[in-house]
């Protein structure tokens, strides 16, 4: 069958062949999501739905909610967003595809630091720009003069991701002050993705929205409140890419169903208990490898990128034969000397996956 060319050169990650021998008693460290009940009064208004709320709805999504969302990133980040400035969205992953495709013609450039999330790469791909990869191994800090090098006339934006997956690591205010300089500079935008900020162990997490206007945030719910499932999550950004993204929005899903985006209205505020547990596991990660591993101590998010003591693969598929599921590394980089383990919140399991790792060292 002849498909498009576009489609043909997207790639989804493939983990055959690391997995095929596992042990019966596994213990998964690979999951992409929080290991917690979804919040607990959105459950409670999914269970009381109403009747009235399964029919389309207003493409920009719920006002209401949308004024919510921008008093909430004022609150936290000193901006003066008002709803004009929020758009409903099917997750993040759908804001990212929506940036993209309201920044990017053919050809364009976006800068994307690795380890990365690998939506940036392929997504890029089906809107036609150019990924340029600047590698921040082993920091995990991009180096500016390495990105004042990438920068060119075909250059449209800079990609931030803090906390990062797959690394942990918060960008400091230096540093945010620097790319925003550098933007400003060259007219660029800053597409910045959020969605692990309520995992942010130190208090570190800053948004360069509150530095540059032309910032746009792609956030959702699904870490926030655990609730990856619901598909809810918004962009936020000018009006004038508000509106824009408003039209794709409208083309490609009309709208975001309306009694999911109900649930989060009056919701926005999460309590800390899952960033608390999940700090203390980071410790005992931090306690139990650190004598024997390579890696950078996460700042926030849930994932460790810890180097392999030998090749990826073999590494890898040595731990499911153990009992213990990680994601090979070359899943977010060009590189076979990583690894990704997933915090979960079970402590005893965590650390009998801990051990695990340590003996096939
Ligand atoms: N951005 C990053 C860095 C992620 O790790 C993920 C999911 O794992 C997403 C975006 C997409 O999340 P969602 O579409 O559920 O909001």
């Amino acid at each position: 069958m002849k498909l498009s060319k576009t489609i043909n050169r997207i790639i989804l990650p493939n983990l055959e062949g690391y997995f095929k021998s596992q042990s019966n008693d596994l213990i998964n460290l690979t999951i992409g999501e929080p290991d917690f009940d979804v919040h607990k009064k959105v459950k409670q208004k999914l269970l009381n739905c109403s009747n009235s709320r399964f029919k389309y709805s207003s493409s920009k999504g719920n006002t209401i909610l949308r004024e919510q969302i921008a008093d909430h990133i004022n609150n936290q980040n000193k901006t003066q967003y008002t709803k004009d400035n929020i758009l409903i969205t099917t997750g993040s992953s759908y804001s990212l595809f929506l940036a993209y495709q309201t920044l990017f013609d053919r050809d364009d450039e976006i800068i994307i630091f690795e380890p990365y999330f690998p939506p940036y790469i392929e997504l890029a791909k089906i809107v036609g720009a150019k990924p340029k990869v600047i590698p921040t191994f082993p920091t995990f800090i991009p180096e500016l003069s390495q990105i004042s090098k990438k920068i060119s006339t075909k250059t449209k934006a800079i990609l931030l991701n803090s906390p990062s997956n797959p690394t942990g690591r918060i960008y400091t205010k230096e540093f945010l002050l620097e790319v925003v300089k550098l933007a400003k500079k060259h007219d660029l935008f800053i597409i910045s993705d959020e969605v692990y900020k309520d995992f942010d162990y130190d208090n570190k997490f800053l948004s360069p929205a509150e530095f540059y206007y032309k910032t746009i945030v792609v956030n959702s719910f699904s870490k926030s409140h655990a609730a990856t499932g619901l598909r809810i999550g918004y962009l936020c950004g000018p009006v004038e890419v508000i509106e824009a993204a408003n039209k794709l929005l409208f083309l490609e899903q009309v709208c975001v169903a309306d009694f999911i985006q109900e649930l989060f209205v009056d919701n926005l505020d999460i309590s800390q208990k899952a960033s608390k547990i999940y700090k203390k596991n980071r410790d005992m990660v931090i306690k139990e490898l650190g004598g024997n591993f390579k890696f950078v101590i996460p700042d926030g998010g849930f994932y460790f990128f810890i180097k392999c003591p030998s090749e990826e693969k073999i590494f890898v598929a040595e731990l499911a034969k153990k009992g213990v599921l990680v994601m090979p590394g070359s899943i977010f980089s060009s590189r076979k000397d990583y690894f990704r383990i997933s915090l979960i919140s079970d402590k005893i399991k965590l650390k009998k996956a801990l051990e695990i790792i340590k003996s096939v060292l």
